[in-house]
Order: structure tokens, then C-alpha cells, then sequence
């Protein structure tokens, strides 16, 4: 490549990248240019890599995509996730509606878990053979569902097993006069509800059972309002 055709790409721009500057040939007598990328990267690559499209980044690209991926699967697409003959097994579904309940505020169990503070471990979180193995190892079969051992804790290897339905309801009815941290509100594991009560001259009033915390706190409020003022 001549001097003048050197010239040539300067200033262009490849995808992401801008050529700024001639930096000479490279061991293969290929042209090198310093680009510099959107994210404010530079990076030194061959005039035939970014003519050709092989460059169009910093690596920031690549990086984005595989984190899409990542993304896509464990919230969207499922298509694309760990299959067994075509199909999203049920081990898989089992860890995204984990990280779902836990990590997506449009889920509609968020405020079950994740609106409670409760997380799934990051080795469990952000790979999914993890958890696999783990499951294998500790007697996962199809007829079992994941249990949190201490109901308010998180979902990692010390506070997890697996149980059948039977033990599970078994816990809830123990732990359902677990209270909520708000003052005349307790959240009821039979049902999934927030259930609202006062206590006016030594007795308790019951003001109803609310799909959601905020519900049963409003109804708490508005009875307080009525009956202490
Ligand atoms: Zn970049």
C-alpha cells in the first residue's frame, strides 16, 4: 500500500470505529490504523479487517452481544436456553423463575421475594450449570420444587433443598404467623396474601387480605385514621 492510499481510510468510520491515524505495516505488511471507538476506546487494527467489516469495535461490541445473550436467556427468549431434544427443560425453567421472582420487578411474585430482599447467590445467578450440578448432587428429580430452608433467606447452596409439596405446605402452615416488619400487617404463606388487622381496646380487627403489601399497609393506615384520631 502507497503513502496516498494509506491516506485513504483516515477519518472513516467502520461501524464503531473512526481511523485517526497511520501507524505503519504491520509483521504480515498489512496497514495498521489507531481507531478510535464510540465507547472511547482506541484500538490498532489492519485497513483490511475494518474495510472488510472483521472490525467494527473496540471489543465492546462482542461484549454487549454476549451479554444480550446472556440476558435473553435468562429473561426472555427461551428458545434459546438449555434444551433437552427441542425443549426448555424443567431444571432450567425452575432456575429462571428463581432469578425471575427475585430479580425482575415485573414479575408478578417480585413482591413475594425480591421485594422482600430476597436474592438468589451470585454462582447460582449468573450460571445456570452451577446450579445444575448443585441440584444434581443434592437428589433433584422431577417430582421435587426448590425450598428455601429459612423462608426469609436467600437462594444459595446452605439454604436450599428439595422437597415435595406435602413438606412445603407443611412449612408455610408453621411459619404463617410470620409477621411482615409492618405494624398490623402479616403476610399469609397459605395464600400468598397480606392480611391487615388493628387492635382497638384490647381486640383485633381484621381489615382484609390484599394481593399486595402496599394494599394491606394503605388499609392498616386508613383504619388508624378512623380509630386512633
Ligand atoms: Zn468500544
Amino acid at each position: 500500500m502507497s503513502g496516498s492510499n494509506a491516506k485513504n481510510i483516515l477519518g472513516n468510520k467502520y461501524g464503531r470505529l473512526t481511523v485517526i491515524e497511520y501507524v505503519g505495516r504491520g509483521d504480515d505488511g498489512r496497514a495498521l490504523w489507531k481507531c478510535k471507538c464510540e465507547c472511547g476506546n482506541y484500538k490498532v487494527v489492519s485497513g483490511d479487517a475494518l474495510r472488510q467489516g472483521h472490525s467494527k469495535s473496540c471489543g465492546c461490541l462482542q461484549k454487549e452481544n454476549r451479554q444480550m445473550i446472556i440476558y435473553r436467556n435468562r429473561y426472555g427468549n427461551l428458545k434459546h436456553a438449555q434444551t433437552s431434544g427441542g425443549k426448555t427443560t424443567r431444571i432450567y425453567r425452575i432456575w429462571d423463575a428463581m432469578i425471575q421472582r427475585c430479580c425482575n420487578p415485573k414479575h408478578d411474585k417480585f413482591y413475594r421475594y425480591g421485594g422482600r430482599g430476597i436474592n438468589v447467590c451470585a454462582e447460582w445467578k449468573n450460571n445456570f450449570e452451577e446450579f445444575y450440578s448443585w441440584a444434581k448432587r443434592k437428589g433433584y428429580d422431577e417430582t421435587l420444587t426448590i425450598d428455601r430452608i429459612n423462608n426469609d433467606g436467600n437462594y444459595e447452596p446452605g439454604n436450599c433443598r428439595w422437597t415435595n409439596m406435602t413438606i412445603q405446605g407443611l412449612n408455610r402452615g408453621l411459619q404463617s404467623n410470620n409477621t411482615t416488619g409492618h405494624k398490623g400487617v402479616s403476610y399469609l404463606k397459605k395464600t400468598g396474601k397480606y392480611r391487615a388487622y388493628i387492635k382497638i381496646h384490647g381486640k383485633q380487627v381484621w381489615l382484609g387480605a390484599y394481593d399486595t403489601i402496599e394494599e394491606a399497609i394503605r388499609a392498616r393506615k386508613k383504619a388508624e385514621q378512623k380509630y386512633m384520631n
